[in-house]
Order: structure tokens, then C-alpha cells, then sequence
């Protein structure tokens, strides 16, 4: 298999499975209990949350654990408006469905929903979010990076217009954790997900900023400083520690192989004519999303499945129902565009000689969808 769909999930990186082996096996006791077995798991749990949050940049008690980006953007959105004034939410028209989906579930309870678009390019502007804020607008959400089209957004100055008005900004960094610094000086809470960097399924981290007003959203035992119910995942907080460890040490070697990579691709892809990168310039080192003129996305992703490789139209996340990506609509594109449009994401086990196969594969594909 060829796999261009880095950015849906990786695989496990060896060393990561190495680090979490003992804490499968004979380490498996509950980090909560008071035995022996209970506290070796409760130091795996401890040096994994020291880890994380040296790589955060922020004290140990600002890490929450989670399962995943869904949670953390799940409990950020729900959390803050619990904890804040107002009933107003602001969430970019980009956002991943784990806070969109979140907003539309506060409308049950009385707020009002600001969903704010990005310009042609994929970037949401400052000012465009300084606008949508209002008096009585609790919380805000621009991601990182987006998924889709790998725009870098710019969430130092989108923190800083909420910092000004007392608005809970969380940043859904599930895309850039290991590829770009953490912008924990900017926002009041950031979201990762482990599998997105090499690390397991299922297991997250969600940095809060001490003192942000922020509720509980799973109610349980006394985890998680009592914030989030629920038996600690060991196994899961020492791999997602293990794999950010090297994803942000090999950061900049990861980042160079990956990028060239995927500019040879996408030249060799633009040259095959009626193809279009979808995004503007300043994206994240892994991503292509090309629109090609004249075929359905499905279509591509279908006849390149067959061969063996795997890519993927608009946003895999909610993939099964096939709609045209709001991300892409947002952006204003037309619909030939957004319904043509298929993301390749690299990752640091691709080969240039993958990346030569897949665009001789595409050449192919291209040819039988507009002969008909
Ligand atoms: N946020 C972004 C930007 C994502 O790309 C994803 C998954 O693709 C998520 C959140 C959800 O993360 P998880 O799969 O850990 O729930």
C-alpha cells in the first residue's frame, strides 16, 4: 500500500510501541490504586505528563488528558461557555466537526453561533474574527492548521483580538502538533491527538491555561484533577508522550523531507494540466489538496484505491456520508472544484519513488474519468 493519508492517521512508530509495550504488559495496574502495581503505572502516567507538558511549554498541571481531538475540542467549546458570561460562540466556518458540531449543540441551549469564513486562500483574517465578536461572546475557535488544505491560520494575532476582549480562545492544534511550535502564549486552551504523530489511537492532550474558565464535561473520579472522570489511559499518556517527544525532536529533518516531497509532487501533478492546489502558499509541509478539472474526487480516489493507494476527498473525519467539504465551500470555491478535489498528505515513511507511482497512477486515472 501506498499511503497518502497522513493527515487522517499514521501509523505507530516503532520506538512509540516499544515505550508503551511494558505498560500493555506487566506495568498494567490502575494508576489511581495505592499498590505497588497501581503506582508503577501512576509514574508512567506522572513522566508522561512532565514530558508533555516541557513540550507544551507549559507546568503539568496545565495537561489534561483526553481521547482524542474530538474530546478536547468537545470539552473546550462545552467547557468555557459553562464557565463564561454570555451566550455568544464564534467558530471559524473551517473548523473541524468536533467544534462545529459542538457549537450547533449549544444553539439547544440559547446561544447564538458566529461561524466566520475564510478569505479565497483558506486563512481566517484577525479581523474578520474581531468583527463576529460581541459583548457577550464567550468563546472562540480557530484552528492551527487546517486539515483540508494545510493553511496555516494566524493564531498569534487571533489571540491576541480575543485576550483583548476576555474571550476563551482554543486553538485545535491536532494537525500541527510535532510540525509547528505550540502557540500556548496565544490561546487559553490547545487540543493534540496522539495518532496524528506516529503515537496510538484513542488518547489526547489538551493544554488549559491555569485559571481559564473552563467546567468540567465527563464527570466521574477524581482524575484528571478531578476535571475528567475516567481510569487513565497509561499505555496511551506514555506512547502520545513518546511519539511528540520525536515527532518535535526530528521536527525540522521530518519537516524538510516532507515538504520536498510533496512540492516534487505537486509540480509533477500541475504539469499533467486542469489541476489546481486548493489553499494558499503558507501550509503545512505535508499537504496537497488538487482539484482536478473535469473528474469527481470520488472517482480518483476510487481507480488510485485500486492500485493500492490511499488518499482522500474533503476531510476523512466525516467521510462515509459524502458531502462537499465545507472547508473548500467556505473558501468560495466553485463546486466543480469542491466536488474535484482530492487531498494527498505526506508522512516521514514516504518515498520519492512512492510519490513518482502515484502520479503515474493519477496520469492513468485522469485519462479513463474524462474520456467519458
Ligand atoms: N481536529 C482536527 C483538525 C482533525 O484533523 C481531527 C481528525 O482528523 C480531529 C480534530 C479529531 O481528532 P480525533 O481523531 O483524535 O478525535
Amino acid at each position: 500500500m501506498i499511503y497518502l493519508d497522513n493527515a487522517s492517521t499514521t501509523p505507530l512508530d516503532g520506538d512509540v510501541l516499544e515505550a508503551m509495550t511494558p505498560y500493555l504488559k506487566e506495568n498494567f495496574g490502575n494508576p489511581s490504586s495505592q499498590h505497588s502495581a497501581g503506582r508503577r503505572s501512576a509514574e508512567g502516567v506522572l513522566s508522561a505528563r512532565d514530558k508533555i507538558a516541557a513540550l507544551f511549554g507549559c507546568k503539568g498541571d496545565e495537561v489534561f488528558f483526553v481521547s482524542g481531538g474530538t474530546e478536547a475540542g468537545n470539552w473546550a467549546l462545552k467547557g468555557a461557555c459553562a464557565g463564561g458570561r454570555g451566550k455568544h460562540i464564534v467558530v471559524s466556518a473551517i473548523e473541524h466537526p468536533a467544534l462545529i458540531e459542538s457549537a450547533n449543540d449549544m444553539k439547544r441551549y440559547g446561544y447564538e453561533v458566529t461561524f466566520v469564513k475564510p478569505d479565497k486562500d483558506g486563512a481566517v483574517r484577525p479581523e474578520s474574527i474581531e468583527s463576529a465578536l460581541r459583548e457577550d461572546t464567550v468563546f472562540c475557535a480557530v484552528m492551527h492548521a487546517n486539515n483540508e488544505t494545510g493553511v496555516i491560520q494566524p493564531v498569534e494575532e487571533i489571540g491576541a483580538v480575543c485576550r483583548a476582549r476576555g474571550v476563551f480562545y482554543y486553538c485545535d492544534c491536532v494537525q500541527t502538533a510535532g510540525v509547528l511550535p505550540f502557540p500556548q502564549k496565544h490561546c487559553d486552551a490547545f487540543g493534540i491527538s496522539a495518532h496524528k504523530f506516529y503515537g496510538p489511537k484513542g488518547f489526547g492532550a489538551m493544554f488549559v491555561r491555569k485559571g481559564a474558565p473552563i467546567q468540567r464535561l465527563i464527570s466521574g473520579g477524581s482524575q484528571e484533577q478531578g476535571l475528567r472522570g475516567g481510569t487513565t489511559n497509561t499505555a496511551g499518556a506514555v506512547g502520545c508522550a513518546a511519539a511528540l517527544e520525536k515527532a518535535v525532536r526530528d521536527r525540522e529533518k521530518n519537516n524538510g523531507y516532507i515538504s520536498a516531497l510533496r512540492d516534487g509532487f505537486v509540480e509533477k501533478v500541475l504539469s499533467l494540466g486542469g489541476t489546481h492546489v486548493n489553499g494558499g502558499a503558507n501550509r503545512l509541509p505535508s499537504t496537497a489538496n488538487i482539484s482536478f478539472d473535469g473528474c469527481g474526487g470520488e472517482n480518483i480516489l476510487f481507480l488510485l484505491d485500486m492500485k493500492g493507494i490511499a488518499v482522500s476527498t474533503g476531510s476523512a473525519c466525516s467521510a462515509g456520508a459524502v458531502k462537499a467539504s465545507h472547508v473548500l465551500t467556505a473558501m468560495g470555491l466553485e463546486e466543480d472544484r469542491v466536488k474535484s478535489a482530492v487531498r494527498f498528505t505526506f508522512g516521514k515513511y514516504n518515498t520519492s519513488e512512492e510519490a513518482d507511482f502515484v502520479v503515474c497512477a493519477l496520469k492513468d486515472a485522469l485519462k479513463a474519468i474524462r474520456r467519458y
